[in-house]
């Protein structure tokens, strides 16, 4: 009895590791020892791109400093600060965090100790609250926080963050270059359809309303969370996606769908493998939500 007791909580602490195997593996999360390299590329006057591994980092070179967006895992600091330097001698100053996730704030603990971290409430508690079923170890918050918007202003260039709404988390920041008309939408835009973390506090009803609310900034190029820097029309595009994707899981819910049904659509439609993070933390919440 004992025996078997003991088995069967092996057997379940398997089956969780497993999952949680899975969960790392896709893309925007997969997990490897090694840092794959990373590329920087310009995107405009003094503003530079960082792409590879976890989220995109924007780098902004000011007269006093560097100010970034996003500071990818923990494991990818040195390569960051590699490729920065390969643009400028100046040191970073500030960092902007779009949101908790470990592949936009997982390299926090690496800049605390020099620069400050500024991060919506919401992003610092999905932190402190473990919020993500993967996180990486180690994870730190961001020492300044904001509600609404917050800006910095170094070597007479503006930074504005804003918080217009849920979307893929409750804590979502959309960093604003006002020089540039510049706009890094963190995952609010990311790869080619939503991630809805609803243990995070996201929405998909929610998130077209934000996305139109930072439509109606002054924008001329987009830098995605992850994927390629694209344009204005490009972000409204995305919008588009998600409203479509809403609106064709609300009508299957309504007709009777299976929760199960419903992760075969979304495989069959928009590429959701099973087993995904798409599957593990969109599917049931949308069940929810869209009733
Ligand atoms: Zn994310």
């Amino acid at each position: 009895m004992f025996t078997t007791k003991l088995l069967t909580r092996a057997a379940a602490a398997a089956l969780f590791l497993g999952l949680s195997w899975f969960a790392f593996q896709t893309p925007a999360f997969t997990q490897t020892p090694a840092a794959p390299e990373l590329t920087i590329s310009k995107v405009a006057e003094d503003l530079y791109e960082i792409e590879g591994d976890g989220g995109n980092v924007a780098v902004l070179i000011t007269s006093e400093g560097v100010i970034l967006v996003d500071d990818k895992y923990e494991r990818d600091h040195d390569q960051i600060a590699a490729k920065i330097r390969s643009v400028t001698t100046l040191p970073v100053k500030y960092i902007f965090t779009t949101h908790y996730h470990s592949d936009h704030s997982g390299g926090n603990a690496k800049y605390l100790p020099t620069a400050d971290v500024i991060s919506t409430v919401n992003a610092r508690n999905g932190i402190l609250g473990h919020k993500q079923s993967n996180e990486q170890p180690g994870m730190a918050p961001a020492r300044l926080v904001f509600n609404k918007e917050m800006s910095v202003f170094l070597g007479g260039k503006e930074v504005r963050a804003l918080h217009l709404g849920r979307g893929h988390t409750d804590g979502d920041a959309l960093i604003y270059f006002p020089g540039l008309k510049t706009l890094h939408t963190g995952d609010l835009m990311a790869n080619t359809s939503p991630l809805i973390d609803y243990n995070g506090g996201g929405s998909v009803v929610e998130w077209t309303k934000t996305l139109d609310e930072a439509l109606k900034l002054d924008i001329d190029r987009v830098i995605p969370g992850h994927g390629k820097v694209t344009d204005k029309m490009g972000l409204l595009a995305y919008r588009n996606t998600v409203e479509t994707l809403r609106n064709q899981v609300t009508a299957q819910i309504r007709a009777g769908k299976t929760q199960l049904q419903i992760a075969q659509f979304m495989t069959d439609q928009y590429k959701w493998a099973p087993e995904s993070l798409n599957q593990l933390w969109s599917v049931p919440g949308m069940m929810k939500e869209l009733k």
